[in-house]
């Protein structure tokens, strides 16, 4: 069978050693999470051309909204607050025009730390701008080693995580921005102790999962666990008729 074409975003970096170049950036980990699962991985470079973009979902079997800086506030109607971390208004237009046509072909969508992010704001939801506006002590910004697992998280049934892990997992943590409202249409499948959202579901699509650590981190340093994400993700990739049928996850409106 023909391996599924995984597209992943990118950030936009300034060259440090010129004032007007911008380089297309994301960690290796995303590739091979993706490659060691089975798919074939494209770096998406980011446009505000929509012609382009409708035409490069076209190519594309699976989408992943990689991790990076901060949603604009102005997107929830929010100032930016004093810990606010990096924007770019580019890269949110970019990726959010690609998620609404990704949305159009019922393909799979993961969301990854600032990609769990996005899809809320892209549903209307609101974040946390830092963890300091949040009451918590538990380290949601680990220092360590990126495949460290570091809090736990608590798991709901009936979703992919909850196939993996069952009710516990173990994680790690390296985000700021905390999701405040869930977007409409999505569902909070996992909690860290503290109460953080750490994954969310859109139950009314095939396949549409955020999560608010670092799996490929994990996944592409051996963690197995980590990996059947990935698995699950590329599989539900091959099986898009299936999903349109509703076989693929078994999910229910239950909470
Ligand atoms: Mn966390």
């Amino acid at each position: 069978m023909k391996k599924p074409i995984i597209a992943i975003t990118s950030s936009m970096d300034l060259n440090p050693n010129r004032l007007n170049d911008n380089r297309t950036m994301v960690s290796l980990d995303y590739s091979n999470s993706v490659i060691n699962s089975g798919g074939i991985p494209v770096i998406l470079p980011i446009t505000d051309n929509l012609e382009v973009i409708k035409e490069q979902v076209k190519y594309f079997d699976g989408l992943i909204l990689s991790g990076g800086g901060d949603p604009d506030p102005n997107l929830y109607g929010e100032d930016c607050l004093q810990e606010i971390g990096d924007i770019t208004p580019e890269r949110d237009t970019f990726e959010l025009a690609i998620l609404e046509e990704f949305l159009k072909t019922k393909k799979p969508i993961l969301g990854i730390c600032r990609g769990l992010q996005l899809m809320n704001v892209f549903y209307g939801g609101t974040l946390h701008q830092d963890i300091k506006y949040v009451d918590t002590n538990i380290q949601h910004k680990q220092k360590w080693l990126a495949d460290l697992p570091t809090h736990d998280i608590n798991i709901l049934e009936n979703n992919i995580l909850f196939e993996i892990f069952g009710k516990k997992a173990r994680t790690n943590s390296f985000h700021h921005q905390i999701i405040k409202d869930l977007g409409r249409e999505l569902t909070s499948i996992a909690t860290a102790n503290d109460g953080v959202i750490e994954a969310i579901q859109n139950k009314n699509y095939p396949f549409f999962y955020g999560v608010q650590w670092h799996p490929e981190m994990m996944a592409s340093r051996g963690n197995l666990g980590m990996k059947k994400i990935f698995d699950k993700f590329i599989e539900s990739c091959k099986n898009l008729e299936k999903q349109k049928q509703g076989g693929w996850p078994l999910a229910k409106n239950i909470y």
